[in-house]
């Protein structure tokens, strides 16, 4: 069977109607359209010569055994957010069935080959990300704070994780998977405008930026809007609005990608006449580089003093979350490259914003590269989320073409 990128684009349309509305894409992760999104893969694969396994963090794995144990992985997932698009995470599940059913027509591969359904990407039903990724690549240690998670309904996660085959004591046992894994790659919409910028469908990710998220609280007094001079006034409102300018200069002067954004602000009294008495920011600072992105928490920190001296208001900073930067493998950086350039004739490298199931098998030690293809206008989790049917059936033969020369590298 030769490589057929057009079915998977068929495919996908075929998932989406089977498992959207007029809303978009519905697969929240441990729900009955998930489950049933789930059984539809399998479906799709049955009739090759896969081993089929789930893992103790409901992970699916279909394995095409080769001459050599060491394992080439390709991953997505199939879960989406509720009324999200018809290709985020679902189109490298699929790709990699059209890659999996090419391989397995040409016989016994030098090196194994494992396509994974990662469970629970999104995180969107109990605000986790990365649930199935973490389980496998060792990087879930924060099981307790998961058994205390509930959903909007009130429903506690382990109780619905068992109710899909999951008990969160057992799911870091999902780690063996990852053993004899050589490489780890995965093809994903860039969710954003840069390779549309640049006129070019397809792009090698160099890794997932590094995230320091913060909130800032201003705090001045309360005072009468109609009595209070202006001269005398301690606005709290004042030092968030000068911090929230700042950080674009902060970005801009970082470069390289740098970006800050002022996510939310909520001052109280929060009446029309009030001078603003405490003003709570939430930051989120991203870059790809460790020293620049703490560079910019400094000097976001800095000024945010700087202006509560010119306004006579206090800052307190309080840390809400962090991660480093994951740097892709080199090696596989430059085969993602001679990919791209083989069948869409130029390539572009490029971060992404985004975290993505990538960052967690590369934080499990295994040598890790993202393909991104180009997302018309950059949006995503939105049904007008989309793709041109040209650019994704190049990237089905992008990452065909990686795994082929992948293959050859590690076995
Ligand atoms: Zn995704």
């Amino acid at each position: 069977m030769p490589l057929d990128p057009a079915r998977t684009v068929a495919e996908l349309r075929e998932l989406q109607e089977l498992t959207g509305d007029e809303n978009g894409a519905q697969r929240v992760a441990w729900t009955d359209t998930w489950e049933r999104s789930r059984e539809w893969l399998g479906e799709k694969l049955a009739g090759l010569p896969l081993e089929l396994e789930e893992d103790e963090a409901a992970n699916q794995w279909w394995t095409l055994r080769g001459e050599s144990e060491r394992a080439v992985l390709i991953g997505g997932h199939i879960d989406s957010v509720p009324n999200g698009g018809w290709l985020d995470g679902c189109l490298n599940v699929m790709a990699g069935v059209e890659v999996m059913r090419r391989l397995a027509e040409d016989g016994r591969p030098a090196a194994t080959v494992r396509l994974v359904n990662w469970a629970d990407e999104e995180g969107a039903r109990f605000g986790r990300s990365l649930i199935g990724s973490s389980a496998a690549a060792g990087t879930m240690h924060d099981q307790d704070e998961l058994r205390g998670l509930r959903d909007a309904e009130g429903n506690a996660l382990p109780e619905v994780l068992a109710r899909h085959g999951v008990d969160l004591d057992r799911a870091t046992e999902a780690r063996r998977q990852l053993d004899g894994a050589a490489a780890y790659l995965e093809l994903h919409i860039e969710q954003g405008p840069v390779l549309e910028s640049m006129g070019l469908p397809l792009g090698v990710v160099l890794g997932t930026f590094g995230v320091e998220r913060r909130q800032v609280t201003f705090r001045g007094q309360a005072a009468h809007a109609g009595s209070t001079p202006m001269d005398k006034r301690r606005d709290a409102l004042a030092g968030a609005a000068k911090l929230e300018l700042e950080l674009r200069e902060i970005a801009k002067r970082t470069g390289g990608g740098a970006v800050c954004t002022m996510g939310g602000v909520v001052t109280r009294p929060g009446i029309v006449t009030s001078v603003v008495e405490t003003a709570e920011c939430l930051l989120d600072q991203r870059h790809l580089d460790a020293v620049q992105l703490a560079e910019m928490l400094s000097n976001a920190q800095a000024a945010s003093r700087r202006f509560a001296e010119e306004e006579d208001v206090e800052v307190e900073w309080e840390r809400i979350w962090s991660i480093e930067p994951i740097l892709f493998d080199e090696g596989l950086i430059e085969l993602a490259d001679e990919a791209i350039r083989e069948v869409a004739g130029e390539s572009h490298r490029l971060p992404s914003g985004p975290l993505h199931d990538a960052a967690e098998v590369s934080r499990g030690g295994v040598p890790t590269v993202m393909l991104f293809v180009q997302s018309l206008r950059g949006l995503s989790h939105t049904k007008l989320e989309d793709t041109k049917p040209e650019h994704l059936e190049l990237a089905v033969r992008a990452l065909d073409a990686l795994t082929t020369k992948t293959i050859a590298r590690v076995s």
